[in-house]
């Protein structure tokens, strides 16, 4: 099979892929190079591999594959890169081949390459990528005493974190609740938001998913939607309209975006004193939209605050989860981790903060596993409490 055919997607990223000229400035600020130093785990690696792969000299080994999803899709890569090469756009054509090579096609069983499968099989089947049921997805909304109109001005979008293990999704609804916004969400008939089967590689589930989600939206009539996920919310803000070849017809919004709308309008007020010191961690779904204010003047505005932050390194460093991360090498993710809890430790913080289930979840692991004395609170916990 020529090259072309067996790696099409990654075929139109050839001209990008020759641009690189090996520098490395790509690898100063990535969480996977640091932790790994191989050169095949590192960017300029990646690219080194795939141009290999689709110059026909290079061949397909678990190790390759494996490499190949050792990035969280941070994208500090491309910041760094002065080639002005968009590294994520070629790891994620190099994903979508090799999750269209099925797996009898690779002359040997690829454990990685497993995982995306039964990870995309949950996402197809169940619309969740944990495998939990699809009828489970509204089970937070029990003992909440919130009432849920089929019509609303703002769609709740929850995702399946949120859903799931529900404390985050409580919170946020009952924060939504308490500041009087006419706000619905598309309960059962929700689907996963398709960030995972798109990282993963599988196209074709996360445009379907796309569509679906987007009509659900539109039989409610809202023209916003706002998601506590910043992995939701960067699908359906920023991949959505991509993926569907149009603009949508409603707002999307971060959770925290709207409540500094409240804040600014004098209509979010905080009552408890929380007496905390706390780093706040962003994730980077938000940071690729420029969010790294309204977090913070959340915080600032709940009183006892304490946000200890190093100017130099606030705003940088991935929790380790992103990408599809946590569902292939979770050890590696974990250990991605402590660094940002270290920091947090050595600035005196009680406690790391941060507003994306998946960051929280990754944290969580991490403090667990190396027994860090450090609490991890949500955002919107947190906010919920001080209310
Ligand atoms: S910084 Fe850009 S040009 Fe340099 S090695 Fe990395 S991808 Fe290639
Ligand atoms: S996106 Fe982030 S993790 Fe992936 S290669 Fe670039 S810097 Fe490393």
């Amino acid at each position: 099979m020529n090259q072309e055919k067996k790696f099409p997607n990654l075929s139109t990223m050839r001209d990008k892929i020759t641009e690189c000229v090996k520098c490395a400035f790509c690898k100063a600020d990535c969480v996977i190079a640091k932790e790994i130093l191989w050169e095949s785990a590192s960017p300029r690696g990646k690219m080194l591999v795939l141009r290999g792969l689709l110059e026909g000299f290079g061949t397909l080994t678990e190790k390759t594959i494996k490499s190949l999803y050792q990035c969280t899709f941070c994208g500090e890569c491309e910041k760094d890169c002065l080639a002005g090469i968009s590294l994520g756009e070629i790891f994620l054509a190099s994903r979508k081949d090799l999750f269209n090579i099925k797996r009898e096609n690779i002359p040997f069983e690829s454990g990685t390459l497993q995982t995306v499968d039964v990870l995309c099989q949950r996402i197809q089947e169940n619309y969740n990528p944990l495998g939990n049921l699809p009828e489970e997805r509204t089970i937070w909304e029990i003992g909440q005493d919130i009432e849920l109109p089929k019509t609303a001005a703002i769609v709740y979008f929850v995702g399946c974190m949120p859903a799931y293990y529900r404390k985050n999704a409580r919170a946020t609804a009952q924060i939504l609740k308490a500041i009087n916004a006419n706000f619905t969400t598309l309960g059962s008939d929700e689907r996963c938001c398709g960030s995972l089967s798109f990282f993963l590689g599988d196209e074709e589930t996360t445009k379907e998913l796309a569509q679906y989600n987007v009509t659900k939206i539109q039989e409610t009539g809202a023209k916003k939607v706002v998601t506590s996920c910043p992995g939701c919310f960067s699908m359906l803000k920023g991949e959505y309209p991509r993926l569907l070849g149009k603009e949508l017809d409603f707002e999307v919004l971060h959770i925290t975006e709207l409540l500094t709308e409240f804040l600014d309008n004098d209509k979010l007020h905080f009552q408890s004193e929380m007496q905390l010191s706390i780093m706040y961690h962003d994730p980077c779904e938000l940071i690729h939209f420029a969010i790294y204010d309204q977090p913070r003047r959340i915080l600032k505005a709940i009183p006892g605050i304490n946000l200890v932050e190093n100017p130099e390194n606030a705003i940088t460093q991935c929790c380790g989860g992103g990408g599809g991360l946590m569902s292939i090498d979770a050890k590696l993710s974990t250990r991605i981790a402590k660094h940002r809890l270290e920091t947090a430790l050595d600035l005196g913080a009680e406690a790391l903060v941060t507003c994306c289930p998946a960051c929280f979840a990754t944290f969580s692991s991490s403090a667990k596993e190396y027994n860090l004395p450090i609490k991890i609170i949500d955002l919107m916990d947190l906010v919920l409490q001080s209310l």
